[in-house]
């Protein structure tokens, strides 16, 4: 089997650690397995060096930052080449260009175009290890790379690029849970999830597996797993998956911490009002979330809408910019929120299950303050302090039993032994 194995910053967050990963590799190539290997940064390196460029700058020049949080995968990825030469193995470290991977010039957050597979393919035809730098690639001459946590999305394209058979993510936890574990201890480990509730899931909030990993390993058909580097546990298929996920209403509880909520008061009706404040917020690169609006009276119209908390002020200085196209009357912003989501495919054939979570809020006394909803989920922005309260309400009311199982474990080992 051709395996791409990618461990997060934790699993190489030390020698010991690296080391571990290497013996690791090393069993898989050593039962006959080609190894494509993508590493995260050691441990919190990467945000000492966003620390690093704060201390300089509060608002540091995108590429000089690209150029520096690119260096975090390098070390990472040079040492392990190492202790796989230890163990006999020829591992090689790339960067992001010289293992090919292209994106588009966008600093810190750039979307992969192509992986140009010449330089791996000849280093795996040559019988080495190659040990890609995630989170990293190029854009004519200059280093890009591609949002926090994109080491995930390195993994998969690389493994799409060269139609891996496997692409394993390795992380601090042994697979896809129905919450994070740490904050529900009674949080419990899914056999198998499907692309569409896990995009749901990461996109709410799931840190597991970066968004944009589970888009690609969904478009390109990647047998994607993930399981814990500390363990030999089975972890979590993401699968095309038909079926399994109508056993259960509810899958899994994302949460995201530190939003905010911006409420624009008294826009003219007549005016594209709503359009332009939010194309002209998108055009200033602010991501808005949960949009609300209210017809207040016959002549105005209020709109509140939730942005990143650290995005606040750069949305009020945007908004501000905008006040004398708008006329509108008052802004009002709001912080120390957060935002519990509720994700599951069975619940487009189940209705209720939306009033169901607004009296399990309720019957805690926490107050729902704007609400979302799509066809597999249900979002509702709630006070930051009432947050793991309102989680853990909601794992109990949804998922504190273990649905039937709708696949054999059979079908799962398959593709979980091959070590
Ligand atoms: P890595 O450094 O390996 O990429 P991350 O910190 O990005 O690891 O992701 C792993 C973490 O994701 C876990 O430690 C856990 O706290 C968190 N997490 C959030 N939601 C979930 C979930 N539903 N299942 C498992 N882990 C989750
Ligand atoms: N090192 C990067 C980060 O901390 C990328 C990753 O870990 O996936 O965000
Ligand atoms: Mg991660």
């Amino acid at each position: 089997m051709r395996i791409v194995q990618k461990y997060g910053g934790t699993s190489v967050g030390s020698i010991e650690r690296i080391e571990a990963v290497a013996d690791r590799v090393a069993k898989a190539c050593n039962a006959g397995h080609q190894c494509v290997v993508v590493v995260s940064a050691m441990g919190h390196t990467t945000d000492e060096l966003v620390r690093l460029a704060r201390a300089i700058d509060s608002v540091p020049d995108s590429r000089e930052m690209d150029a520096l949080l690119s260096t975090g995968e390098q070390v990472s990825a040079a040492l392990l080449a190492m202790a796989l030469q230890k163990r006999g193995l020829s591992g090689r470290s790339f960067t992001g260009w010289q293992a090919g991977i292209v994106t588009e010039q966008v600093h810190g957050s750039a979307r992969i175009e192509d992986v140009k597979t010449e330089a791996l393919r000849s280093s795996l035809a040559a019988g080495e290890v190659p040990v890609v730098t995630g989170f990293q690639g190029i854009s004519g001459e200059t280093v890009t790379t591609l949002g926090r946590g994109g080491s995930d999305t390195t993994a998969v394209a690389v493994a799409a690029a060269l139609h891996a058979d496997l692409c394993e993510i390795y992380t601090d936890v042994d697979g896809v849970y129905t919450t994070d574990p740490r904050v529900v201890a009674g949080a419990r480990k899914l056999e198998r999830i499907s692309y569409d509730e896990m995009l749901e899931m990461a996109n709410l909030g799931a840190q597991v597996l970066h968004p944009r990993a589970v888009e690609n390993a969904k478009l390109f058909e990647v047998s994607l797993v993930v399981r814990s580097s500390f363990s030999d546990e089975e972890g979590t298929l993401v699968v095309e998956s038909a079926g399994y996920e109508q056993h259960r209403v509810v899958t899994g509880i994302a949460f995201e911490r530190e939003v905010a909520r911006i409420a624009v008061l008294g826009i003219p009706r007549e005016q594209h009002g709503l359009a332009k404040v939010f194309g002209y917020l998108a055009e200033r690169g602010v991501n808005v979330d949960v949009i609300v609006q209210s017809l207040v009276q016959a002549e105005t119209v209020d709109v509140s809408f939730t942005v990143k908390e650290e995005d606040t002020a750069r949305t009020l200085r945007v908004l501000d910019e905008l006040r004398s196209q708008l006329s509108y009357q008052e802004i009002v912003a709001e912080q120390g929120l957060a935002k519990v989501s509720i994700v599951g495919a069975g619940m487009i054939s189940n209705p209720g299950v939306a009033a169901r979570m607004f009296s399990v809020l309720a019957e805690g006394e926490i107050s729902i303050k704007m609400v979302s909803t799509s066809e597999i989920k249900v979002s509702c922005i709630v006070d930051s302090q009432e947050l793991d309260r309102a989680v853990q309400q909601l794992h109990e009311a949804f998922l504190a039993e273990a649905p039937e199982k709708g696949v054999t474990s059979k079908e799962v080992s398959v593709t979980h032994s091959y070590l």
